[in-house]
């Protein structure tokens, strides 16, 4: 029987359910302790049996129900038949008792685009902290990112800077796992939902930044905010987290480095809320399948008093980062 949801909302609805399960992969990885890791580009440039295996799930996943959409994974990874264990064939109900925005009622799967981090924050994720760490899956069309989920597998964990991973890991595996973790998912016109959203009191300025990627540039641009606090942390889906959370004011990250699958999903969820998401310049990201992956000119984003942050990036900044 042909469905009468919109491609959209069933992609959307079939992502939540994906995204939660690469999540409990992620949990899982931990728990059995081997998180085979290999150095991608450099040190801090990682890729685990997590990250390999969220993706696999993911793509395959995905790919089998929606099987015209174009699919773009952070990992690269060889071409092998999936275990059966990995593919997830679920919905999200309650995603689908909501009316698809009618600018994409008549959207067609090869008309959409899907950017993939199987796991994004891989580097703090091999050092424990584990609450920095997302699933994200962001949808675009006609180059814009319109739809994302985005799954935080351990959430309600507390990270704590000096534990041991050793130590996290034991916590992790006693723990249920029914008790960490969310999904939060969007939809520009319809609205983001799985948190309750909260801003920075007024007047404090407080940036989130990079954590394990930082450099003479990001800490001058950070410094330009003249900030009351700054916040170094993992993951560029954390960073958006923390935005729509009240936990910071402006991500702020003038490097490349980041790429369209680190900002496509986050930019949603942000943009459903009235927040902004741009490069250091101010210019959108485009998310067609053409473009190419990094975001050489950085990334902007604040929820509220975009302005601000914007008017203050140094023009020594911009001038070193090309778009
Ligand atoms: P971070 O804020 O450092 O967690 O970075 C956000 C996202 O961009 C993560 O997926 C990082 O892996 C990626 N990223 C940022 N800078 C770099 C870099 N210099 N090399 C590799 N990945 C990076
Ligand atoms: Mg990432
Ligand atoms: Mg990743």
């Amino acid at each position: 029987m042909a469905s009468s949801h919109t491609v959209l909302m069933r992609l959307v609805a079939s992502s939540y359910s994906i995204a939660q399960k690469a999540g409990m992969i992620v949990r899982r990885v931990i728990a059995e302790g081997d998180l085979g890791i290999v150095e991608k580009t450099c040190a801090t440039d990682l890729q685990t049996k997590a990250d390999r295996l969220a993706q696999m799930s993911i793509c395959s996943s995905l790919a089998r129900k929606f099987p015209k959409l174009t699919i773009i994974g952070e990992e690269d990874l060889p071409p092998e038949d999936v275990d059966q264990e990995l593919i997830e064939d679920g919905q999200w109900e309650e995603i689908l008792k909501q009316p698809c925005p009618s600018q994409y009622s008549a959207i067609k799967e090869e008309d959409l685009v899907v950017w993939v981090d199987p796991l994004d924050g891989t580097k703090e994720y091999t050092e424990g902290l584990l609450d920095n760490v997302t699933v994200l899956i962001g949808i675009a069309y006609e180059g814009k990112a319109i739809a994302g989920v985005i799954n935080q597998p351990y959430y309600n964990y507390q990270s704590n800077e000096k534990q041991k991973l050793r130590e996290h890991r034991n916590e992790a595996k006693a723990g249920p796992d029914a008790v960490l973790g969310r999904t939060i998912w969007g939809v520009l016109g319809l609205g983001a939902f799985g948190f309750q959203l909260k801003e920075v009191p007024a007047g404090k300025h407080i940036v989130t930044t990079t954590r394990s990627h930082s450099n003479k540039l990001v800490n001058d641009c950070v410094t330009a905010m003249n900030p009351d606090d700054v916040l170094r942390v993992g993951g560029a889906g954390n960073k958006i987290i923390q935005l729509i959370e009240g936990k910071a004011s402006a991500y702020v990250f003038a490097s490349p480095g980041c790429k369209k699958w680190d900002t496509c999903a986050p930019e949603v969820i942000l943009h459903a809320v009235g927040g902004k998401l741009t490069d250091i310049h101010g210019n959108a990201i485009h998310y067609n399948k053409e473009v190419k992956h990094m975001n050489s000119a950085g990334v902007l984003a604040t929820l509220r008093n975009y302005d601000y942050y914007a008017s203050r990036v140094p023009e020594s900044v911009k001038n070193a980062l090309v778009p």
